[in-house]
């Protein structure tokens, strides 16, 4: 069989949450376009409330959409919604373990209700995999967070699906359990498996994902090679704290200043191009003296900032 050029492919995808007795109608996707290539490991990256988890419960048929396309491994999810579902598996944020079973039996029912015969399950080995060898038959209550959470990556994959999501995978997670479920998740990359993950941390997209989009407010803002969208990035900013209170933004030449409300100047300029000392040989010849100075390199906010400058509100999920 062909194998599909995109893991995920969404067209025009629109949903729109009803009105509630409390809540005014709420359009969480607004017509996203998403291409998610085969074999990548992919982050969907987004502040609170961008949109994320409505994107993701949708592929995952937990979310009924208003309207657009959105094709699983080549699989419509209208036409095909059992043979689109097959082909992921998906990690909850949410910790919901069945503290009634041991993580074999847990595995074991997953495995059935993805209708995987007897003889094709290899529970062992998965729980191997994540660590939980030595626990297959420990009661789930007894588990560790940790534990708990390599257990739902266990289940999502009982299925063998080539392509695994993982929703918002660190929350509350400690550093030696993220490098362990990182390892294992780059290993099921490297064994072809499309990764899929949700996160508001730049820092943890930019470390292990190929390909990055951005989403805000329902809309994807940007999609692109992890480097090549770094390097759109690559600003940093100058703070100046004039001696004397600046009336006007003076003249920098090449550069561009902004008047911040706390009087101070800030300068931002592509670390490629200039260097601070560049900057600030500028706002000494403008005849500024600086009284104190601070740089900043770019975050999460600048970039939805640099992408989304003709959307004030971007900033501030909850407003509307
Ligand atoms: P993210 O995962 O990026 O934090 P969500 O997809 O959870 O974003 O939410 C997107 C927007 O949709 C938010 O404004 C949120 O309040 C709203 N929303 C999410 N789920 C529901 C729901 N079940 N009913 C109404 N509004 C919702």
């Amino acid at each position: 069989m062909d194998l599909p050029e995109f893991a995920i492919e969404a067209k025009g995808l629109v949903k729109t949450y009803p009105a509630t007795k409390t809540m005014p109608a709420k359009q969480a996707l607004k017509g996203v376009d998403l291409q998610i290539p085969r074999g990548s490991i992919f982050g969907l990256l987004g502040p609170n409330g961008a949109g994320k988890s409505t994107f993701i419960n949708i592929l995952a048929g937990l979310v009924r959409k208003t309207s657009g396309e959105v094709r699983i491994w080549g699989r419509d999810i209208d036409q095909r919604p059992r043979d689109a579902r097959a082909a992921i598996g998906v990690v909850p944020q949410e910790l919901a373990a069945d503290v009634f079973f041991t993580p074999r039996e847990s595995l074991d029912v997953q495995a059935g209700l993805y209708g995987v015969p007897k003889g094709e399950r290899r529970t062992q080995e998965l729980l191997g995999a994540l660590g939980l060898g030595d626990k297959a038959d420990a009661y789930v209550r007894q588990l560790s967070g940790g534990m708990k959470r390599r257990l739902m990556v266990a289940k999502a994959m009982v299925h063998h699906p080539p392509v695994l999501i993982l929703d918002e995978p660190t929350a509350g997670v400690d550093v030696e359990l993220r490098r362990q479920l990182w390892n294992y998740v780059v290993g099921l990359n490297h064994q072809g498996v499309t990764v899929v993950l949700t996160t508001h941390y730049l820092e943890e997209a930019q470390e292990l994902c190929d390909t990055i989009a951005i989403v805000n407010r329902g809309e994807v803002v940007a999609c692109e090679p992890t480097g090549q969208l770094l390097r759109r990035l690559d600003t940093r900013t100058v703070v100046v704290t004039p001696q004397e209170s600046l009336a006007v933004v003076p003249n920098l030449g090449p550069f561009e200043g902004r008047l911040r409300h706390d009087g101070r100047l800030a300068v931002s300029f592509k670390s490629g191009d200039a260097s601070v000392e560049a900057v600030l040989q500028a706002v000494r010849a403008a005849g500024v003296s600086i009284k104190d100075l601070a740089t900043e390199d770019p975050d999460l906010e600048d970039v939805f900032l640099a992408l989304t400058y003709d959307n004030p509100d971007a900033l501030d999920p909850t407003r509307d």
